[in-house]
């Protein structure tokens, strides 16, 4: 399966199954971002499980602990500048 580029619901997962429609949960890995305050963190490669009925991902609460671990003491691979766009002024012709 591709990686997943849509918004990843972050849940505790230790079942196999989907909590939300009871599906089959598969392996996979995606990309996972975590806001705290107004940084955005990304952790690429991240295990999860998706829902092969609904499509819900899901995430293990050990793989969460460890990315809150990783917030806090983790040195990233890589740092990348979040383009950040306030609509109404953007918008807004420039005088
Ligand atoms: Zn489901």
């Amino acid at each position: 399966m591709a990686e997943a580029e849509k918004k990843t619901m972050t849940t505790k997962a230790n079942n196999s199954r989907c909590a939300v429609c009871g599906g089959e949960l598969q392996a996979t890995t995606i990309t996972h971002e975590e806001k705290r305050g107004s940084q955005i963190y990304l952790f690429q490669n991240v295990p999860a499980k998706v829902c092969t009925a609904c499509g819900e991902i899901w995430i293990d609460e050990e793989v969460l602990q460890q990315i809150d671990q990783l917030i806090e003491y983790g040195a990233p691979v890589r740092k990348v500048e979040t383009p950040v766009y306030d609509f109404p002024r953007a918008i807004a012709p420039a005088h």
